[in-house]
């Protein structure tokens, strides 16, 4: 394996653009999509031109080497991974190319809410609309023949096409589409490709005669039209007779229909073909109007049986769509989202979402009145909670399937939903019918199953909730789908309505489809006849394929089947076992929300952006699962490429609280680079920055020469030089007294233990605070004895080391940690609250030690643990808090820190500037800040800080405020890099409001300059 890897490096690195990857980083990135599968690729390459994926298909051809189609891998059945070269288009061929009047041409890699944002400027739509549109590509629909919920109305991507540009295996490039067979002259124009320019790379065992690349386009386009004719011709009864005419099906080759008199439409036939018949390059799209007039409500049922029985009669009606959403949908739809919450009923056992579309608004909001009289005539027991007409309100509740789908994955327990039979679809007017008979599949198999279902389509998406298997487990899965999918064809259905088949179907097509079978491998033939193009998918003799290559779930060392060899389980740096590592990443279901750039959410700000697979968090999991389900996770991070994935996180935990499945990304990655570091040791700077506390004292002392030394650039520049400190960082001052050697932490009142008839609270102080701002120490007491409070500061507490952890330097951070550990357990036994006023020391205290320290204290500690923010509005809450605010009329500029959001607790900080009289809050949504502790002050980071703040810098620049506001100082020095206005802690505009600390008016007036804050 890894000879041939070199080998393709050899050959295909300089002849083609785009990037060709052999490393394990690479390749454990790309083993697995949303699938329950995952085979390592040979190589992934990013093509950057159809050009590379023409040189790529006849290499392929020559060298007898599978090639793999990749969108954003967000397909359920297993279609985008396999173990040859798999071509991932999302990188770079991923652009709109052109729009007219009611056409779109598209390179496959582009994301459909993408496309869909151009167009609806234009008031246009692709109009297929899966429920993940933010993640899948253009490509990946046309792959598997996606559509959703409005199916019924506006077809399946299918449906939309007009022509499809593909490269054949051997590397000829053909537009197809609807081609007229007479004569062998088509409609579309043959682009013909000289294979005499084409790169013949490798020596082939094949002679140039037989070699499919030698071919040129006009003979492959010829004899493909020929050949098609002739199958088509030849087996018309057989494809009427067994493929059913299913308002869904992407089982198989869609065969049906394509024939028609002297024309065949190729385009069509392609589509849902899951790369087995050649790469698509681009496409040409029909555009919709987006629809005007449309009605939507959403019903809560009493029972499953009583959703059905309104279902069977509210079809007959031609709604545009009409889904059914199970309890456990319901439930994760009303907990997920505040929105939601009004319109589900807490004990609806099941919902449907109907929507009508007509030619006026009265027309629409009519059928729904019909439908309501009908279900009221029949004494359906039923309740609406929502009817909406308007754009926004209609879109709201189809976000409510469009989020609950992926939430599927965080229920809770060792079992989960898992997609292997998710996309049986039947005859709608069979729908009812067949629910009870699969429910009954089930339940001999003693599982029970989630359900959602485009019911107007007949499309049902089962998942049956079983433990996650692991590769040569003993599952059920086999046999459940074999019972169902024998049900679904005496129904008249098929077992693939939109996923397409993978590998966790493409076993099951012969039962579906018996004598058709034979048709789809001469189809093949036609196309790749030497099975390079996604082999195993649709064609395969592989019996037991749906469970063959089922995901390495557990770490090595711990497989059960070989207990007299077992290797050691690796040594994990966190406090957690490598099997709890490796539950944290199986997790991850690949669902690939973490790789959108469309995102209502924050999300991971290196992927936002740019779309990068690797640096994503689903990357990230997969990477670690897979070093540590075969023991090579030491081997993987060694090599070069993976520093690429390591210091693509700074622990913002954005991907855990926006990731469905709540994988545990951070820790993921804290552990990796501390296995890192302990084999390879840290970085100078990322040694330095983590221990900037031991010398900040020292540069406290001179402060007056120190910072006019961080002012200086050339010494700037020796700094960036010798320690790589960014010479354009602003930093911070440092302050010639730190707050922790301050009178008021050295008072008696501190000294002592607690135990005062006071309500106490702890301050855990940080860097921060302590070196560059007592200001805010000192503000932050007088705000807590302003309502009543004394307040203990330990002198012995030092910094909370959360850089240390984020750069994987645990053993240092664990001393620390114990340090603090054992500096605030004794008021926390007392039940005292230890309050932060840095978010991030919060989120260091509650969330990194107990994973540093597994011991009773820690969690103690992280229990009693909260931010300053969260402690006062709590007191708020509960009207305890002093409301003498004296106006401040001003503006500020409000960003809300990732830890802020970490931490869980909302923006209690907004809360509290709310009270403050005629102070007006502008907030800045621009996301992450990228300055996430030191990141944004090293050199090698300074760029990509920049340019992941880049949105915030700007707002900074222009907004019309007096001062940025934000409790996190990192993200206050962002703030404060190109602006001429001051980011302050909201904790002093609270003790400004108060009148306790009347010079911080100055404060306002201070302005960032030069090389320093201000
Ligand atoms: C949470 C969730 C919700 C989903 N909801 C829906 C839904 O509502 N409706 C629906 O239809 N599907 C849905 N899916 C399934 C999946 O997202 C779709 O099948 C999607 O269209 C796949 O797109 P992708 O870009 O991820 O493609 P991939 O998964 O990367 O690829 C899918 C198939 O297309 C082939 N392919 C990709 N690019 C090309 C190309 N350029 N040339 C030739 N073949 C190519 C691949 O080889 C593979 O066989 C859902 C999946 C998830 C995880
Ligand atoms: S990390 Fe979460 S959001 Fe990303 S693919 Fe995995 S489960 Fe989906
Ligand atoms: S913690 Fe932040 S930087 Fe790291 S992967 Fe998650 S979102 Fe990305």
């Amino acid at each position: 394996m890894e000879e041939l890897r070199r080998r393709l490096v050899e050959d295909l690195n300089d002849a083609i653009e785009g990037e060709l990857r052999v490393d394990r980083t690479a390749i454990a990135a790309y083993s697995t999509d949303a699938s329950l599968y995952e085979i390592e690729p040979l190589a992934v390459v990013f093509p950057r031109r159809t050009r590379d994926v023409e040189i790529l298909a006849a290499y392929s051809a020559d060298n007898n080497i599978p090639l793999i189609a990749r969108g954003a891998g967000s397909g359920l059945a297993g279609g985008a991974i396999g173990s040859g070269i798999v071509l991932d288009f999302s990188r770079h061929m991923n652009q709109v190319v052109s729009i007219s009047e009611d056409r779109v041409r598209v390179q496959p890699g582009v994301m459909l809410a993408s496309l869909n944002k151009q167009l609806h400027e234009r008031g246009r739509y692709f109009a297929p609309d899966p429920s993940n549109g933010r993640v899948t590509t253009v490509g990946g629909m046309l792959g598997v023949d996606g559509a959703g919920s409005h199916a019924v109305r506006v077809g399946s991507a299918r449906d939309h096409v007009e022509t499809i540009e593909c490269v054949l295996s051997g590397g000829q490039r053909l537009e197809l589409g609807r081609e007229r067979l007479a004569g062998q002259d088509t409609l579309s124009d043959a682009g013909s490709l000289n294979r005499d320019s084409a790169v013949i790379l490798s020596e082939s065992s094949q002679s140039d005669s037989l070699r499919l690349s030698t071919k040129t386009a006009t003979t492959r386009r010829a004899l493909l039209l020929q050949q098609l004719e002739q199958i088509l011709r030849e087996n018309d009864l057989l494809i009427r007779e067994l493929q059913p005419p299913l308002l869904r099906n992407s089982c198989g080759y869609r065969l049906r229909g394509i024939l028609q008199g002297s024309q065949i439409d190729v385009g069509r036939m392609l589509v849902g073909s899951e790369g087995t018949l050649g790469l698509f390059t681009e496409a040409t799209l029909f555009t919709t109007p987006l629809p005007r007039n449309r009605s939507a409500a959403i019903l809560m049922f009493s029972s499953l049986e009583g959703a059905i029985q309104a279902m069977q009669l509210i079809l007959p009606l031609e709604p545009s769509a009409c889904d059914l959403l199970d309890r456990r949908l319901l439930s994760l739809g009303r907990g997920a989202d505040q929105r939601f919450r009004d319109i589900i009923l807490p004990d609806a056992e099941a919902g449907l979402i109907i929507e009508f579309s007509g030619f006026s608004e009265r027309e629409v909001l009519q059928r729904l009145d019909d439908m309501q009289l009908l279900l009221n005539d029949r004494r359906i027991d039923f309740q609406l909670t929502r009817r909406a007409s308007d754009y926004d309100d209609v879109e709201l509740l189809w976000a409510l399937p469009g989020n609950v789908v992926s939430l599927l994955a965080s229920l809770k327990g060792n079992s989960r939903p898992l997609p292997f039979v998710e996309d049986v679809a039947v005859p709608p007017e069979r729908l009812a019918e067949f629910l009870p008979v699969a429910q009954r599949v089930f339940q001999r198999h003693e599982v029970t199953a989630t359900l959602y279902a485009h019911a107007a389509s007949g499309q049902l998406h089962f998942r049956p909730i079983m433990p996650i298997p692991s590769r040569g487990d003993a599952t059920a899965i086999e046999a459940i789908a074999r019972d169902l999918y024998r049900k679904v064809r005496d129904f008249g259905g098929t077992i693939s309505g939109e996923h397409g088949d993978g590998l966790s179907r493409t076993a099951f097509i012969r039962t579906q489809y018996g004598a058709l079978y034979r048709v789809f491998q001469q189809i093949k033939e036609v196309f790749d006849p030497q099975n390079l193009m996604n082999p195993d998918k649709i064609i395969s003799n592989d019996p037991s394929l749906t469970v063959r290559y089922l995901r390495r779930t557990r770490p090595m060392g711990d497989d059960v089947s070989a207990v007299h060899s077992k290797p050691l389980l690796p040594v994990m740096q966190l406090a957690w076992t490598a099997e709890e590592a490796t539950d944290a990443a199986v997790r991850c279901n690949g669902c690939g929300t973490c790789r959108t750039q469309v995102s209502p959410q924050r999300m991971c700000p290196f992927v936002e952006g740019n779309g990068d697979e690797e640096v994503s968090p689903r990357a990230k999991a997969n990477v670690v699962r897979n070093g540590l389900s075969t023991n090579t996770l030491q081997e993987i991070l060694a090599q070069d490429y993976a520093s690429r994935l390591l210091d693509s996180c700074f622990n913002c935990k954005q991907c855990q609280l926006d990731c469905p499945s709540e994988v545990n990304i951070p820790h993921l990655l804290i552990e990796s680079r501390a296995q890192h570091v302990q084999a390879h040791g840290l970085s100078k700077t990322a040694w330095l920055l983590s221990r900037v506390h031991t010398y900040a004292r020292m540069a406290s002392r001179v402060s007056f020469v120190t910072n006019r030394l961080l002012n200086n650039s050339i010494f700037r520049r020796i700094l960036q030089r010798i320690l790589g400190i960014s010479a354009q960082r602003r930093l911070p001052r440092f302050t010639q007294t730190p707050f922790l050697e301050s009178q008021r932490v050295l008072r008696n009142q501190n000294s002592g233990a607690p135990g005062s008839h006071k309500p106490t609270v702890v301050y855990f102080v940080d860097y921060f605070t302590n070196h560059h701002d007592p200001e805010l120490g000192e503000a932050f007491v007088r705000v807590l004895e302003h309502n009543g409070y004394r307040v203990f500061i330990p002198q012995g507490q030092t910094v909370s080391a959360m850089a240390m952890i984020t750069n994987g330097d645990l053993a240092a951070a664990r001393t620390i940690a114990e340090q603090n550990i054992r500096e605030l357990i004794e008021p926390a036994r007392e039940g005292y609250a230890i309050v932060c006023t840095e978010p991030t020391a919060a989120l260091c205290l509650t969330q990194e030690y107990p994973m540093l320290v597994r011991n009773d204290d820690a969690g103690i500690v992280a229990q009693q643990t909260t931010d300053a923010g969260s402690f006062l509005a709590d007191l708020h809450r509960r009207a305890i808090l002093k409301r003498d605010f004296s106006p401040l009329p001003m503006r500020i500029a409000w960003h809300t820190p990732c830890h802020v959001k970490a931490l869980q607790k909302g923006t209690p900080m907004l809360e509290l500037l709310a009270l403050i009289p005629e102070l007006k809050v502008l907030t800045i949504e621009k996301g992450c800040t990228g300055m996430a502790g030191t990141f944004g002050i090293a050199a090698a980071n300074f760029e990509k800080s920049i340019e992941i703040g880049a949105g915030l810098i700007r707002e900074m620049q222009t907004i019309d405020a007096h001062a940025g506001v934000t409790d996190c100082s990192a993200c206050r020095m962002q703030m404060e890099q190109a602006a001429t206005i001051p980011t302050i802690h909201p904790i002093k505009l609270l003790a400004l409001s108060y009148g306790l600390m009347p010079r911080l008016s100055e404060r306002l007036k201070s302005r960032p300059g030069g090389l320093v804050m201000s």
